[in-house]
């Protein structure tokens, strides 16, 4: 269980230096980044179970970072800062933030708030895992056990790409899903080269949905300059 990949976003090397210590010692694998930019890049690429996301960092407010984040994922955000007022706790919270632990912090009060996160992530996952074996949005049906797609009832032929991202955008039903962050988890990187490609993986997969009966309802939506979308 303490396997977990943390993403520790702090800009004092002094600080972060005793989260991963902390980290470290106690089994945790762990990302850094020392600013907001290098934070939301590296939980897309990453993709941690936990991040760990000072509030006052030199380019951009940690709020904004948690915006960015939540614009495509859950992954659960502690937040760190030692801004003690309330105002900011609130807001962070309101953000999406899962968590909030005040600087001066204990190394076991620490511990505490990210074994909480994880006990959470594991009863997410276990519901997950009894219920999304099939997927159905309107005519569309996924068994990802046997990796198999149908619409109306036909099977989709799909090629491993086109499959890998239907996946993706039905397990993120409703959400936004940025080209960086969907190259990311297709092709382990986020070249232009990856999002050209991208947009023909888009283009035949969509074909193939309305080709089997998805025309009356557009499964996947361009959001212009963004990403895309799967609309329930
Ligand atoms: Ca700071």
């Amino acid at each position: 269980m303490n396997k977990s990949l943390i993403l520790v976003v702090e800009d004092d090397a002094s600080v972060r230096n005793l989260i991963t210590t902390t980290l470290k010692a106690n089994g945790y694998r762990y990302q850094t980044a020392a600013n907001g930019e290098m934070a939301v890049s590296d939980a897309a690429s990453y993709n941690p179970d936990i991040v760990l996301l000072d509030l006052g960092l030199p380019d951009m407010d940690g709020m904004e970072v948690i915006r960015k984040i939540r614009s495509w994922s859950n992954m659960p955000i502690i937040v760190i800062s030692a801004r003690s007022e309330d105002q900011d706790k609130i807001g962070a919270l309101d953000e999406g933030a899962d968590d909030y632990l005040t600087k001066p912090f204990s190394v076991e009060e620490l511990l505490a708030r990210i074994r909480v996160a994880q006990r959470r992530l594991m009863l997410a996952g276990q519901h997950v895992s009894e219920n999304s074996s099939v997927f159905e949005n309107g005519e569309l049906r996924i068994d990802y056990a046997a990796g198999i797609a149908w619409m109306q009832g036909e099977e989709l032929h799909l090629t491993p790409i086109e499959y890998k991202l239907l996946c993706l955008l039905s397990k993120n039903v409703g959400k936004v899903l940025t080209h960086n962050y969907i190259t990311e988890c297709i092709w382990g990187s986020s070249w232009e080269n990856d999002v050209a490609s991208l947009r023909v993986y888009m283009a035949t997969l969509r074909k193939k949905l309305e080709a089997k009966g998805g025309k009356n309802h557009s499964y996947i939506q361009t959001q212009i300059g963004v990403g895309y979308r799967m609309v329930k």
